[in-house]
């Protein structure tokens, strides 16, 4: 599958694991008038060292931006330098990567409390609502000016304007039987089972502004949330997900899908 994204793009927990492989594809992949908003806790940091170094191969490509998606008032700043930038172009692509896992996997019941629950909520779903919510002017403005005749009739692409939502398999209650005995993680499974539901409201909500909002599972990633045992490398599962974002349309507006493009059951 081609990559074929365009325009300004923000990703979220973009200093490691695959959001660091999505600016790095994005960067590679996309024309020279492509902008990516690269965003992380700690751009000085070093855990961010590797997403500097990205940034400076790509010159005028890659802006780095500082985002706590647990704080609101950096949720808000951020958004604030992004309008500043994209000026009345806005902002086509939204991807919410940035999500935690605690306790440390398998997370038991037993290990599992209060805060591990408030805290993951916070991360993997008050984050991106906001987030989202703040960018919708952006969004809406990319939505406007865009031609639908690039996209052969469909209203809705990531070309044009699009929240992606990172979700994972084991979000899916029908599938819960199968996943829950290889690791139970409370917390993590019911924010995302929440952020699909987060995903299916806003493409109801965003449909009239023919902004396109899908859920997409990157895989069993090897990565520090992933573990070392995963199969998939990031570059396999980046690449397979730039490739399916490429294809989303109308259909796929409020679905759960993964990598490779198969439908997911919620
Ligand atoms: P990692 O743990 O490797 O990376 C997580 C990223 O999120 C880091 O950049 C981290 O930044 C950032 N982050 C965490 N909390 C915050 C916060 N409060 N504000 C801003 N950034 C934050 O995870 P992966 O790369 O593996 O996961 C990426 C996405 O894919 C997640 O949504 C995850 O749920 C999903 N996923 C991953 C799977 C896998 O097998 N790896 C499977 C299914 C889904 P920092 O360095 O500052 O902590």
């Amino acid at each position: 599958m081609s990559v074929k994204l365009e325009g300004n793009i923000l990703v979220t927990g973009s200093n490691r694991g695959i959001g660091l492989e999505l600016v790095k594809q994005l960067a590679e992949k996309t024309r020279e008038e492509a902008h990516i908003y690269a965003c992380c806790r700690d751009p000085e940091g070093t855990r961010a060292e590797a997403l500097r170094k990205l940034t400076a191969q790509y010159p005028g490509k890659i802006t780095m931006i500082k985002l706590d998606m647990l704080d609101e008032d950096s949720i808000l700043t951020t958004v604030q330098a992004v309008s500043k930038q994209v000026g009345a172009v806005g902002l086509n692509l939204l991807i919410n990567n940035a999500a935690i896992n605690t306790p440390a996997s398998p997370a038991p019941l037993s290990a599992t409390g209060k805060k591990d629950m408030m805290e993951v909520y916070e991360t993997n779903v008050v984050g991106p609502f906001l987030l989202a919510k703040m960018c919708l002017p952006l969004l809406q403005k990319a939505a406007e000016r865009h031609s639908p005749e690039k996209d052969m009739g469909d209203k809705m692409s990531c070309r044009r304007s699009a929240i992606i939502n990172i979700s994972t398999l084991i979000s899916s209650i029908e599938k819960c039987p199968e996943t829950f005995p290889v690791a139970q993680m409370y917390p993590y499974r019911t924010s995302k089972a929440a952020l699909n539901m987060l995903t299916r409201c806003q493409a109801e909500d965003f449909k009239s502004y023919n902004i396109l909002v899908t859920a997409i599972h990157p895989g069993w990633v090897h990565t520090e949330m992933g573990g070392e045992e995963a199969p998939l490398t990031t570059q396999d599962s980046v690449h397979g997900m730039l490739g399916v974002m490429s294809s989303l349309c109308n259909k796929d507006s409020g679905m759960l899908l993964d990598w490779e493009g198969n439908s997911i059951p919620w």
